[in-house]
């Protein structure tokens, strides 16, 4: 009898413990799995933004695009290499169209996006103009 009992007792607290485990277990493999996804998540992020701060190799097509040195961009001394208008007073390190609110980024097509003081011509992501507006 007194056997009985012992085995009752331990086999209702030996499988009480092995679901406590595995719950433990599955709340653990559950957060470490979270914690990669949401680690890989903001890696993939990082990326994409990596991705979209890369200046733009060449203008999209079929789109109007703005020259430098022609009409507005020559007046508000745009560079589409914005680094290159490191000359004027107006520069600001760092800054490019892609924070500039004249920048039409709903628009954005090759990394090139409408400038409102372009006459909504497109200019690069990393131009720079004296009328840079940052965001
Ligand atoms: S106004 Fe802004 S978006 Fe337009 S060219 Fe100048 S810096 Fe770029």
């Amino acid at each position: 009898m007194i056997v009985d009992i012992h085995k009752h007792f331990y086999t209702e607290e030996h499988t009480m413990n092995e679901d406590t485990l595995k719950n433990e277990s599955m709340g653990r493999r559950s957060f470490f799995g979270k914690s990669l996804l949401a680690i890989l998540g903001l890696s993939v992020l990082k990326h994409a933004n990596v991705l979209a701060d890369a200046c733009p190799k060449s203008a999209p097509t079929g789109v109007l695009v703005q020259k430098e040195g022609e009409g507005m961009a020559k007046a508000l001394k745009y560079f589409e290499d914005g680094t290159k208008a490191k000359a004027s007073k107006k520069y600001v390190a760092g800054a490019n169209c892609a924070g500039c609110k004249h920048f039409v980024k709903e628009k954005i097509n090759g990394g090139y996006a409408p400038c409102k003081l372009m006459g909504n011509k497109y200019v690069s992501s990393c131009g720079f103009c004296d009328n840079f507006l940052k965001v």
